[in-house]
């Protein structure tokens, strides 16, 4: 059975938890009970707490002898004493001294432990330090692994400490009959592959897409810095109207097109308040904002108002807009038939007819 089995219910502002079929586990008239981690519930009500078992029953007592307790993982849950962290068994039994900076839960027969350099190490079940305090990160161990390094780089030691995978990936994945998948950065370039450890990297062309559209992202930055430049030394982007329109995208879908252009436009224009422009030629205000459209997902609207001296010189949007990059998530020919993939030359020369 796994945790999100159980339902955390509330009756005023006590807590209690439901088994899947909606029977009281325990009633709610605690401050709040955990989802049951190795088998026992956290339950605490002001300072104290206590476990329960999966039938509700009380396996340890409320108590305030600590000044923090943690879930149980492999038999033992983390305690806070005076300050060091140490940990009990299911017994309550204090079986490793609370002597530590910070601890984090078992796993694997290994806790990793910060010390007051927030360096990491680990300790075994017995708290012994069998990794000593070398790592500014350090991720619990899994599948016999951990994953060490500074947030930019990672590698893998084993759960004597020995590094079996030296830390330049930019992303390790979770290993797997001895194999992991891996990231490089090499300058621009990104690149994927599945290492053996102990053995050598095989590369595949998973991550080339990527570096295609950072490449065409480049690409279109420069070309619309050009369009950007040229427009002003004969007046203002502003006064193209398939500009204004493409300026101003507002269906809620990320157009990276878009946001590009506005980016370096944004440059040129003098900052009037938050998240409001103008353009030092025409008058013209433009006001940006970020929509969230799904988790991943903000999508950036712009408004433009205020075009005091504006003499529109563009052509006017016809019904189908060409573009170059295109849409976060969305392939264009699915979105919507009013946009074609086109190259950035041919985005531009649109902009600027
Ligand atoms: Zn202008």
């Amino acid at each position: 059975m796994t945790p999100g089995d159980y339902i955390q219910f509330h009756e005023g502002n006590k807590m209690g938890i439901r088994s899947p079929e909606g029977d009281i586990i325990i009633p709610a008239i605690y401050d709040f009970v955990a989802y049951p981690s190795d088998g026992l519930f956290t339950v605490t009500e002001g300072d104290y707490t206590a476990y329960f078992d999966e039938a509700g029953n009380q396996v340890l007592p409320f108590s305030n002898k600590y000044e923090s307790y943690g879930n149980f993982t492999e038999g033992k849950a983390r305690v806070l004493f005076q300050g060091k962290w140490g940990f009990i068994n299911k017994a309550g039994w204090e079986v490793i001294t609370p002597q530590f900076h910070y601890t984090d839960d078992f796993s694997e027969g290994r806790a990793i432990v910060r010390n007051e350099k927030d360096q990491h190490g680990a300790i075994d079940e017995y708290g012994r330090l069998v990794i000593d305090y070398r790592f500014p990160v350090l991720t619990n161990f899994e599948n016999g692994y951990a994953k060490f390094g500074d947030l930019k780089t990672w590698g893998l030691i084993d759960k004597a400490g020995n590094i079996v995978v030296p830390q330049q990936y930019i992303s390790i994945g979770r290993v797997y009959r001895n194999t992991v998948t891996v990231q490089v950065q090499d300058g621009e370039l990104y690149r994927e592959g599945e290492l053996t450890i102990g053995g050598g990297v095989t590369w595949n062309n998973n991550l080339d897409y990527l570096n295609e559209l950072n490449q065409r992202k480049k690409q279109f930055i420069a070309a619309s810095e050009q369009l950007v430049q040229e427009m002003y030394a004969a007046g203002c982007p502003c006064e193209y109207q398939r500009f204004r329109h493409f300026i101003e995208w507002k269906n809620p879908v990320g157009f990276i097109d878009q946001e590009l252009l506005f980016s370096v436009f944004q440059k040129r224009l003098q900052v009037i308040g938050t998240d409001l422009y103008r353009c030092d030629h025409c008058g013209t205000h433009y006001k940006q904002q970020w929509s969230q459209y799904s988790a991943f997902l903000w999508v950036l609207n712009v408004i433009v108002s205020g075009a005091a001296n504006l003499i529109n010189k563009g052509t006017e949007v016809p019904a189908t807009i060409p573009v170059a990059l295109g849409f976060y998530g969305y392939g264009v020919e699915k979105y919507n038939d009013k946009y074609e993939e086109s190259d950035i030359e041919t985005v531009m020369n649109y902009l600027r007819s």
